[in-house]
């Protein structure tokens, strides 16, 4: 009997992505969009905190195990922005051109390492509401930020991000090679590995 696990976003793409995957370990996945469940406010200060809010508001709203995710870009010259921010970095109503051209304005005076940065994928999974044992899987992807974007694959800050033992951007990456490399992916490869 496949063991149901509800995936705490209303991203549709993250749901295609991550019940595909998980399917293949025995796990009947929904959203919490099909239970009709709000986004909650992501009040926490680190990745980790705000994975567990997520995961422990939709177990609180459903008697089943639920899986948390957060992720974002972290530079370290920008003492971590854009970080839990990524999303609205250039304001609530910001897209992706705008979070990017924020950051390539952030980083006018950065060369060298100053320009070195990654993308987390912090990924929770609780059992039930008050459990005390979290299943945590963290994935880091490093890379440097380029100078101006390029590429149309991806979304986000894909097309300033430079992956490490790469010479083009994220964004110009096959989605595929993408998915395989990225934090996303080896977040969900560490929570493989635990639960297996
Ligand atoms: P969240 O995990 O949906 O909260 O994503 C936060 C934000 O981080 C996104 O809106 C993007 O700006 C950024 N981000 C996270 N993962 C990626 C990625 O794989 N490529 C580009 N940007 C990303």
């Amino acid at each position: 009997m496949p063991k149901e696990l509800i995936l705490a976003t209303n991203n549709a793409g993250k749901v295609a992505e991550i019940s595909g995957l998980l399917a293949g370990q025995g796990y009947r996945v929904s959203s919490q969009s099909e239970y009709g469940i709000a986004s909650i406010p992501e009040t926490g200060l680190t990745f980790v905190e705000n994975a567990l809010l997520k995961a422990r508001h939709v177990c609180a709203h459903c008697d089943a195990a639920a899986l948390g995710d957060d992720s974002g870009l972290v530079v370290p010259a920008l003492r971590g922005e854009p970080g839990l921010y990524s999303a609205r970095y250039a304001g609530p109503d910001a897209g992706d051109a705008d979070n990017n051209a924020k950051l390539l304005d952030a980083m006018r005076d950065c060369s060298g390492e100053q320009r070195k940065a990654m993308f987390i994928c912090v990924l929770t999974l609780l059992k039930h509401e008050l459990d005390p044992e979290p299943v945590i899987a963290i994935g880091r992807w490093d890379g440097t930020i380029a100078t101006q974007p390029s590429g149309d694959h991806g979304f986000g800050y894909d097309p300033l991000f430079i992956p490490d033992g790469f010479q083009q951007t994220a964004a110009e990456l096959e989605p595929r090679q993408k998915r395989e490399i990225s934090h996303r992916g080896q977040a969900l490869q560490a929570l493989f590995d635990q639960l297996s």
